[in-house]
């Protein structure tokens, strides 16, 4: 069947756009469209034409199955199909429901009318991917609803529901009820109008177009400064107003070819398939049967029980949550509704809403209480023994089929599972603090965790709208794996040189969203010293980092102790560098031998990234990690990765593996540059070798 299947109602022509999920302007659609479109024109007894969505949209836009396809471009490309519309001879009217997104706005905006069903979500969002609409929208949609709506949608790329834009000029009518048959009635009723009225035709106007678009760059370059599309858009609609239609579409054109080769839109675009491909399990199949989740149980309701619960709350699930001690229990507890009200107070819950939440929980230092979860997450102290127990009692007292999963960081998740006698119920569901806010969730597949128990986590970290990243089982697992290499060079760099501001500052400037040494006094700095003590046996090549060590020994474990590479004043949170840090640094570079010298902020980088992405690499192969892309998904949603360089992995392929080599080359070849550290990961080697790339 086509794409665009092509009907008649009396005198109307109606052309089905049917590209499921989201009718995606695909080639076979649009060359369905201009066949329909030349049809009705050649038909005496057709007088109008309407173009209506199949199933769960009007059209989302480009389909995504051709993005990076020379298909995406080919004739006839969406310009072609929007003029063949425009200079159509009879009206095309557009029947809009659900979604009109991108393209399918911009076919829509081409069109002489517009109908509408309320509850549509309109919108621009090609600024998400670091591109602008290229297809007439930042040249019509100013036309249609006036020049700082317009902007507005434009640049933020939000959905507008479509009865908010009722009275805007987009629609020429709302219909209620049927959609076709409104739309068919309503064409009826213009079929004879003369002349066809075009969006391209009305004015594109502003009283004080040099004041508005001034205010508008401003603004957009204080917010998005690493992100060039947002400063076109607002390029792109001033030209709507300063230059005649085909004029603008051409600096359109311009601005839309140059933001599709920047790397920020590379990156953009990289992460936004990432994030797809991360939901994909090869041998766990999309219709794996799942378990239902209902109800939830939290054992522990310390930093990230509290948090965890929170999630499972949020979605409406209804939490038991599980302490030894009533003391620590009231005080979890006290936490999570704190943190509701503080939200409330921020005007983003309403009071009913905190104690709608607050309902669903169900605080217990009885397991029996847990009995009939359906899952239940543990988040007690990081030690195998406590979790031993903690897994034996669960296996006693859980319901058949209840998913047991544990929040823990390093632990084996296998050893964890061997505890009970239902290894095939057991996952690691890995966390971030602050658990309520980060948007991972690692999902760790041990070796004997059931497919149905795999897909269900997977399906559940959608419900707690988290980014879902299988795992398997290692120390670390992908993130804190790789998260010890990269501060293991920052250590490095302090040893040789650097300060642990000059370290934060040049990758907070690169875009980080906070630089090591300011990320460890947050996380606590006897975290690393207790994995490094660990380390320090495992890995006898590896050089001690004994300036951390020391900082540690001082007690300076971070903002909990007021003190750690930072000092840290009483109820602030604001990093302050501390001259007895650098004294400590000082005296631990001289015992270690090393004259210390000024490194660049280049080098810092550098050698801070190149870690992550050999041990990233590793990760890779070893089949931690499924794909290198999902490598990506963990860093940008779970570490403040730069969004806009799309991943560890991705940046890699940007800089070229051949250059990731040659850099880590160098960096062995320093007399104190750790030569063991920067042996290259097999993979990385092998694609750098055949001039491949990760993703
Ligand atoms: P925490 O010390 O803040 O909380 C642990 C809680 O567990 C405490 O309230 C304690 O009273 C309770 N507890 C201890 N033994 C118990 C038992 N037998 N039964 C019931 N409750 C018990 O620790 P946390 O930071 O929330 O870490 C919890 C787990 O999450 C650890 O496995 C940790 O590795 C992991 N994790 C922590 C972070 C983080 O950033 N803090 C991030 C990801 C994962």
């Amino acid at each position: 069947m086509s794409q665009a299947e092509y009907t008649t109602r009396g005198t109307v022509a109606v052309i089905t756009l049917d590209n499921p999920p989201v009718n995606g302007l695909g080639h076979e659609l649009r060359s369905g469209l201009v066949a329909g479109l030349d049809r009705a024109a050649a038909d005496p007894a057709v007088k109008a034409v309407v173009l209506v969505g199949a199933g769960k949209a009007f059209s989302g836009g480009a389909d995504i199955k051709e993005f990076n396809s020379p298909k995406a471009a080919a004739e006839p490309n969406l310009h072609t199909v929007i003029r063949v519309v425009e200079q159509s001879p009879k009206p095309v009217v557009a029947a809009i429901h659900a979604v009109a997104m991108g393209g399918g706005l911009e076919l829509a905006l081409g069109c002489h009318y517009r109908v509408a069903a309320a509850g549509a979500q309109i919108a621009l969002p090609e600024v998400k991917l670091g591109i602008l609409p290229g297809a007439g929208g930042t040249q019509r949609l100013p036309r249609a609803i006036g020049v700082e709506a317009a902007l507005n949608m434009i640049v933020s790329g939000a959905p507008v529901p479509s009865e908010k834009l009722a009275k805007s000029g987009l629609f020429d009518q709302m219909i209620e009820g049927d959609l076709l048959a409104g739309a068919v009635a309503f064409a009826e009723k213009v079929a004879d109008v003369r002349p066809l009225p075009l969006v391209r035709n009305r004015p594109a106007k502003h009283p004080s177009p040099e004041a508005f678009f001034g205010f508008a760059r401003n603004t957009v370059k204080a917010v998005a400064k690493d992100y060039p599309a947002p400063a076109m858009c607002v390029d792109a609609v001033a030209a709507a107003v300063s230059k005649p239609f085909e004029e603008g579409l051409r600096v359109e054109r311009g601005m839309f070819v140059e933001l599709v080769q920047s790397s920020v839109s590379k990156a953009l675009r990289h992460a936004f398939f990432a994030e797809r491909a991360a939901s994909k399990i090869p041998d766990v199949p999309e219709d794996t049967p799942t378990r239902p989740v209902k109800s939830a149980a939290v054992v522990g309701a310390g930093t990230m029980g509290g948090g965890i619960a929170m999630n499972f709350l949020n979605a409406g699930i209804p939490v038991t949550l599980l302490e030894v001690k009533q003391e620590a229990l009231d005080k979890g507890v006290a936490v999570i509704r704190k943190n509701y009200e503080a939200t409330a107070k921020k005007g983003r819950l309403t009071a009913a809403q905190v104690e709608e939440r607050m309902g669903l929980l169900k605080p217990t230092l009885d397991y029996a209480a847990l009995a009939q979860a359906d899952i239940v997450v543990e988040a007690v102290f990081e030690d195998m023994a406590v979790k031993e127990k903690v897994f034996r009692k669960l296996d006693e007292v859980m319901k058949p089929g209840a998913i047991l999963a544990t929040n823990t960081s390093t632990l084996d998740v296998d050893e964890i599972a061997g505890f009970t006698r239902r290894p095939q119920d057991v996952i690691g569901t890995h966390f971030f603090s602050p658990a309520n806010v980060m948007k991972l969730l690692e999902i760790v597949r041990g070796a004997r965790t059931g497919k149905d128990v795999l897909a269900t986590a997977m399906g559940l970290s959608k419900k707690l709208k988290k980014t879902g990243v299988v795992a398997r089982v290692c120390d670390g697992f992908i993130g804190n794996r790789m998260v010890a290499a990269y501060l293991n060079q920052a250590l490095l760099l302090v040893d040789e040189g650097a300060l642990p501001q000059d370290v934060d500052k040049a990758l907070e400037k690169w875009g980080w969203v906070m630089g090591p040494f300011r990320m460890s006094d947050l996380a606590g700095n006897d975290v690393g010293w207790y994995i490094r003590k660990r380390h320090y046996v495992e890995h006898p090549e590896l050089r001690k980092q004994i300036i951390a060590d020391k900082l540690c020994e001082a007690g300076r474990f971070g903002q909990k102790t007021g003190a750690g590479w930072y000092r840290y004043e009483t109820g602030r949170r604001d990093a302050i560098p501390d001259p007895k840090v650098e004294e400590i640094i000082l005296a631990g570079s001289r015992e270690l031998g090393i004259a210390r010298r000024k490194i660049s902020a280049e080098e810092i980088v550098e050698r801070c990234v190149y870690a992550l992405v050999n041990e990233g690499a590793r990760i890779v192969e070893e089949g931690i990690a499924l794909r290198a892309s999902d490598v990506d998904m963990v860093y940008l949603t779970g570490y403040g990765f730069p969004v806009f360089r799309g991943g560890p992995m991705h940046y890699a392929d940007q800089v070229g593996l051949y250059n990731v080599m040659r850099a880590m080359a160098r960096f062995a070849a320093d007399p104190h540059g750790n030569a063991a550290f920067w042996k290259p990961a097999p993979l990385l080697a092998r694609l750098a070798a055949e001039g491949k790339s990760f993703t």
